[in-house]
């Protein structure tokens, strides 16, 4: 019998690659002989197409030629043990030397490998411009350490719980899924000469995978912080433990509604002409990148037909469009379909409020409808709902999250406000801050600056 070992699942989309430059012919020769599918290429250059090839060829290269510092430290929790740590690509071309794209992926599967044999399997969706060679060299690395024995457990819990094979028991255990945290936490500490916003990117999906992808949680030492975006753009955090602080961080490159995905984020800007697309805090700029299908489709859309999306929630297993008269949901992680759910008669929809925090694990989450109220909505045992709550809140508001135990949110006249037993009370910030327009979970961590 075979035996599948899939990296189901992958919560990540998207990237096109910067892809402006050619293979060496020299190169070529060297990849060709490591893969013989591409010995017709041997001897020439290869200059980056965006086909499924070109694609493949481009993470091969990232494995052969990124560079990092000389002297990677481990971190002093579980993001970063060095392990895995030397040569990547000669640590992949002893274990794969063929790579198969497949026609009939399920769901969610980026790439898989057999029990035996030398060949790899790479989901087409995988190979298209949604992702980066970044993270498909993560993916081969990771199917790679398969081929050493690795399988993965149905998660019994967590933000997967219940998906088979989408978790490993312990990144201790230095199977596939740690390949996966500990390929991103280099790239994100150590790489030299990659972009800024690569590289944050990459932290953000190492910390994701830590958290997601094992039924025991990992260690990792990180300070939970609360961003605000002002009227103009520009981020603030505030630090959450111990005594606040409040400090200027980057500029957004427009100002916008911020969804988060994982531990990623989204700018949705306020300008319908403009696509959404992953932001960042601290100036590190762009990546060329769509942010996952529902991003791809409203990005292609008209400025009228985008104003109709009023949020977005991200869940490891669900997700929810909603638009101004209804909630479209996408409960089966193994399946495309989606439902759509019209709101109650009269209501219009607002923005989701975190009440409870932004979990992925969370099977519901809340909207507050331009008249004020809040609904429930979610997915249950993969059937959609959307149901008044019986929470009630004393003003409007534009954006809440539960963070560190304590619930945040921000009103229609740009004011920061805590909820407390007694209600919402205001937050003064210091005046250079001025009227606020969006706020976000965020964390830092050590290991970024040990
Ligand atoms: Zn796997």
């Amino acid at each position: 019998m075979k035996t599948l070992l899939t990296l189901a699942f992958l919560f990540l989309s998207t990237v096109s690659w910067a892809q402006h430059d050619c293979i060496s012919q020299s190169e070529m020769q060297e990849i060709a002989q490591d893969f013989k599918q591409f010995r017709n290429l041997a001897g020439q250059n290869f200059c980056y197409d965006n086909s499924e090839n070109s694609n493949l060829l481009a993470s091969i290269m990232f494995m052969r030629k990124t560079a990092f510092s000389p002297d990677m430290k481990n971190s002093s929790d579980e993001l970063f043990s060095g392990r895995f740590s030397s040569s990547w690509y000669k640590y992949f071309t002893e274990r794969i030397n063929d790579i198969n794209i497949p026609r009939n992926c399920a769901k969610g599967v980026a790439a898989y490998v057999y029990g035996f044999g030398s060949t790899m399997y790479v989901c087409p969706m995988l190979l298209t411009a949604n992702y980066t060679a970044l993270d498909r060299a993560s993916v081969f690395m990771h199917e790679a350490r398969h081929m050493d024995g690795f399988r993965h457990i149905t998660c019994r819990s967590g933000p997967r719980a219940g998906l088979s094979g989408a978790c490993d028991n312990k990144i201790s255990d230095e199977g596939s899924y740690a390949v996966t945290v500990e390929t991103y936490a280099q790239i994100a500490k150590y790489a030299v000469d990659l972009h800024p916003a690569l590289k944050a990117y990459s932290m953000s999906s190492a910390a994701t995978y830590a958290d997601e992808t094992f039924e025991t949680p990992v260690r990792v030492s990180k300070n939970p912080i609360l961003l605000i975006m002002n009227q103009t753009g520009q981020f603030y955090s505030i630090t959450l433990s111990g005594q606040p602080v409040i400090e200027p961080l980057g500029q957004s490159p427009s100002v916008g509604r911020i969804v988060m995905r994982a531990q990623h984020m989204i700018l949705f800007p306020e300008d319908k002409t403009l696509p959404a697309k992953y932001v960042f805090s601290k100036n590190e700029g762009d990546i060329a990148q769509t942010a996952g299908d529902a991003i791809l489709e409203y990005n292609a859309q008209s400025p009228q037909q985008k104003a109709d999306l009023k949020d977005m929630f991200s869940g490891a297993q669900w997700n929810a469009r909603v638009y101004t008269n209804k909630i479209k949901f996408a409960c089966d992680p193994k399946s495309a379909d989606t439902t759509d759910v019209a709101l109650t008669q009269g209501e219009l929809a607002g923005n989701i409020l975190h009440l409870d925090g932004y979990k992925r694990e969370s099977k519901t989450s809340y909207l507050m409808t331009t008249s004020g109220s809040v609904l429930e909505f979610g997915c249950t045992n993969n059937r959609a709902f959307v149901k008044p709550s019986n929470i009630q809140l004393n003003q409007k508001l534009k954006r809440a999250y539960k963070i560190a135990n304590r619930t945040f949110a921000i009103n229609f006249e740009g004011e920061l406000l805590e909820l407390n037993q007694g209600g919402l009370a205001k937050i003064q910030l210091p005046a250079e801050v001025g009227s606020i327009y969006e706020i976000a979970p965020q964390q830092t961590y050590n290991f970024l600056n040990e």
